[in-house]
């Protein structure tokens, strides 16, 4: 090894976003305008990737779009506020909880569903973690316990061994999961020291938050078969973005490499109502076409559920395409070609 370059630091303001020529100097005071409303936050690896590529640049470069806010924009998108029994803890779902064991992350994406929060704080305060910890192991019907935050691996590797240390001591929580973008946007962060940390529970899942082909660097690619090698499995979310991968090619190209790197794709989710990120979003319709015409192209294993998160808190959705109507009588069923084929249950005894 080549002795080692000091860390390259991470860009936090349009005056940085200048100095490294992602934005122009003529935009600086409307992007100054955004930058107050919504945090900026770009690491070294998505910095070089944003040069190259305006689909990574579109998800981490402010844009003066994001002072459009439409009546349809929501400053809590997904209720998260709603569900909270402690602070930290989000339980909308019997079997599982979500905990926020922070609220900071390594990038600051432009269209983030949480983006009135993140960055606010940091870490979840130790007694507010003591009290989420309390409630899941006070309440048996926990079986999932989800890591987000902002990004849960943000936090050192001994904070996370010391968590997942503490959830295996609790006979009913089967499965911890993680919700992370850190092994795609600081591929560093995931050492031998983490990956140990993480494998303190049996059965740790690690979800990547990923958009584009383009972010998957090198970098990021060892990291991920650094995380397969040990034995952690690995799914992936995306949100399907306008201007960043609404297309079946960047779809394609993307899953296809997930799965390559042993990610199973999980979810596309819809881009949800957080405010100022409209130019985002697509129509329903324009999402169930994408993938109807994927359905066609590509392995089911490379294929992820297209879900709606509801606004208000009601959960996530599948929302199509459809292939089943039925007429009174029997199943229509559409093929792959748009082919439509009867179909009868069978016969009520
Ligand atoms: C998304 C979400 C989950 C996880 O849902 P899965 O469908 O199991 O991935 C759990 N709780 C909350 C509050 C969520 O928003
Ligand atoms: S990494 Fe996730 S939580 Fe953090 S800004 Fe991006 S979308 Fe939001």
């Amino acid at each position: 090894m080549t002795a080692a370059l000091p860390p390259a630091r991470a860009l936090h303001s349009v005056a940085d976003l200048v100095a490294e020529g992602l934005v122009p100097a003529a935009d600086a005071p409307v992007l100054e305008t955004v930058a107050q409303a919504f945090r900026v936050r770009v690491t070294p690896q998505m910095r070089d990737a944003a040069r190259a590529s305006d689909p990574v640049a579109r998800q981490f470069v402010p844009s003066a779009q994001e002072l459009t806010i439409s009546p349809n924009d929501l400053a809590d998108p997904i209720g998260d506020d709603a569900h909270a029994p402690v602070p930290g803890l989000t339980h909308r779902y019997p079997d599982r909880v979500i905990l926020h064991v922070t609220k900071t992350c390594e990038v600051y994406c432009r269209f983030c569903f949480r983006r009135e929060t993140v960055g606010e704080t940091g870490h979840l305060p130790q007694a507010q973690l003591d009290a989420a910890l309390d409630y899941i192991a006070r309440t048996p019907a926990i079986w999932e316990v989800i890591l987000t935050g902002g990004d849960p691996l943000v936090l050192s590797a001994r904070r996370i061994a010391h968590l997942m240390a503490r959830l295996n001591a609790i006979p009913h929580v089967g499965v911890v999961r993680l919700h992370t973008r850190v092994p795609v946007v600081v591929p560093d962060r995931v050492t031998d020291a983490l990956i140990a940390a993480l494998r303190l529970h049996p059965a740790v899942w690690v979800v990547i938050h990923t958009n584009h082909a383009d972010e998957l660097t090198a970098a990021a690619r060892a990291a991920l078969a650094r995380l397969a090698d040990a034995g952690v499995p690995l799914l992936s979310q995306s949100v399907l973005l306008r201007g960043v991968n609404d297309s079946v090619q960047a779809l394609e190209t993307l899953f296809r490499a997930l799965v390559r790197l042993r990610v199973k794709p999980y979810y596309l989710h819809h881009c949800d109502l957080a405010r100022g990120a409209g130019h985002f979003r697509t129509t329903i319709a324009e999402g169930q076409a994408l993938m109807a015409a994927l359905r066609g192209r590509l392995s089911g294993t490379c294929l992820p559920t297209y879900v709606l998160d509801l606004p208000g808190g009601f959960g996530k959705v599948p929302v199509g395409p459809d292939y089943l109507r039925h007429d009174g009588e029997r199943w229509l069923v559409t093929d792959l070609n748009g082919g439509i084929h009867g179909y009868s249950d069978p016969a009520e005894s």
